[in-house]
């Protein structure tokens, strides 16, 4: 019973008794032409809609499936762990496996704590640096994403302001009074701000590749001077990396950058599929998380054993000799059949990359800031988009989106897709309105 149909009929349904049609506002095809696609299932590289369409998929649920869509190993493992029980709310031996694997890939920190969300991972991760410094003040950046916790959800002020306005309806004034927001790649403003504010700052958090409004890709000045700074006046360096980590390298941005954080956030691939989060310090910072130390934090589900053992089994095989270098590889394949795409078409794009994190730009050069993100040009992105949804491409379904390279992407995966995009753009160089 209602187990078939068609994309617009589960659409149809979806409307009534789930706002917008979604769960989750990025799902909805707000910045893109048509509607959503519903995923009937998925295997590696690839997935098929509620119409039997198959697809390319280059969102891999926004990160988490590494190892692409319903990896063997990490479903073996889920189901293991799910016959001895799918929660227990008191310790069990699959945390502290998933805990030791995750410390051993991150020296730079000693403990860590499991939750449920990249969101819950960073509204931790900030009460505990408030906690630790006794202050209140935090910093984050233009275009940085960081969850939807309230004081997170922030807009720069206008002009000169530094302290945030609520980015979002529902949320008090005052909760992000003590907040303040810096554009990227501006290591004066940086500069200005902790001459006047840095001895208040109880942390600047950041995503050292920033990748939620598009990828902007920080110089390595600019994310020097915020650990420089930080350290100065005893504020923390919070490194987001729910996406980051466990994707960019075997550790995530802070070894490949050269730079150790105070604390660290993860989501995402952390729990293969699953919903974990994590926090993580050295023992002197964790020290001030409960039972331990004054700063309160739980979860009825958190260390969940279902989803420590999908985790675990997703590090295990990222641990694997090669692995990242072949996910370098691929984007670098990837990169550069778009790349070739788009040459003699006319079109003014650029890709910027990092290793399996790729973002398609409708502009000359790839920008390091929100504030020069051409938001007019996503139009074009739509196009695009819908164009090759029709040719068994998907995209994230919105030109701010990054795409992510799996393990299980294939080099035909990747040529399949190149020819794609490069007949979308042909098809449209007779029509006149382009670009
Ligand atoms: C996805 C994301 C979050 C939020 O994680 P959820 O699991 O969606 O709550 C936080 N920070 C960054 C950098 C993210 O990409």
């Amino acid at each position: 019973m209602g187990n078939s149909g068609s994309n617009s009929k589960w659409w149809e349904r979806a409307q009534k008794v789930l706002p917008g049609g979604v769960n989750s506002p990025v799902r909805s095809f707000n910045s893109v032409p048509g509607n959503p696609v519903f995923f009937q299932s998925a295997k590696g590289s690839r997935f098929t809609d509620e119409e039997g369409k198959c697809y390319i998929d280059w969102c891999q649920s926004w990160g988490p499936m590494i190892l692409g869509h319903a990896d063997p190993e990490v479903q073996a493992a889920a189901m293991e762990a799910m016959e001895e029980g799918t929660s227990f709310g008191a310790p069990s031996r699959r945390e502290v496996l998933l805990a030791e694997a995750f410390l051993n890939r991150m020296p730079h920190f000693e403990q860590v704590r499991f939750v449920s969300s990249g969101t819950e991972a960073v509204m931790s991760a900030i009460r505990l640096a408030r906690g630790f410094t006794g202050r209140d003040l935090i910093l984050k950046f233009t275009g940085c994403y960081h969850g939807h916790a309230d004081h997170l959800l922030v807009d720069a002020g206008s002009g000169l302001a530094t302290f945030g306005t609520p980015s979002s309806g529902g949320v008090p004034k005052g909760f992000t009074d003590s907040t303040a927001v810096l554009p990227l790649d501006d290591i004066e403003a940086l500069e200005a701000f902790f001459t006047e504010h840095g001895n208040k700052l109880a942390a600047l958090i950041i995503e050292p590749f920033p990748a939620n409004a598009g990828l902007l890709i920080q110089r390595p000045e600019f994310l020097q001077k915020c650990r420089e700074l930080t350290t100065k006046h005893g504020a923390l360096l919070v490194f987001d990396e729910v996406i980051t980590g466990f994707r960019v390298g075997p550790a995530g941005a802070a070894p490949l950058l050269g730079i150790t954080p105070d604390l660290g956030t993860y989501g995402k691939i952390i729990g293969g599929g699953f919903p974990v989060g994590a926090y993580a310090a050295t023992r002197e910072i964790m020290g001030h998380i409960s039972p331990l130390g004054a700063v309160y934090q739980a979860g009825t589900l958190s260390g969940n054993p279902v989803a420590m053992a999908a985790g675990l089994a997703t590090l295990e095989k990222t641990g694997r000799p090669g692995f990242y270098e072949d996910l370098e590889r691929k984007g670098a394949k990837l990169e550069a059949g778009l790349r070739a795409a788009t040459a003699d078409t006319g079109i003014t794009a650029d890709i910027a990359r990092q290793g399996s994190l790729f973002w398609n730009v409708f502009q000359a050069e790839a920008p390091r800031s929100f504030e020069k993100v051409d938001g007019s040009r996503m139009k074009i992105y739509g196009r695009m988009h819908r164009d090759l949804i029709d040719r068994g491409v998907y995209l994230a379904p919105s030109g701010w989106e990054v795409g992510f390279v799996s393990a299980a992407h294939t080099d035909h995966d990747i040529e399949a897709t190149v020819a794609a995009v490069a007949e979308t753009f042909k098809s449209w160089s007779s029509d006149a309105c382009q670009t």
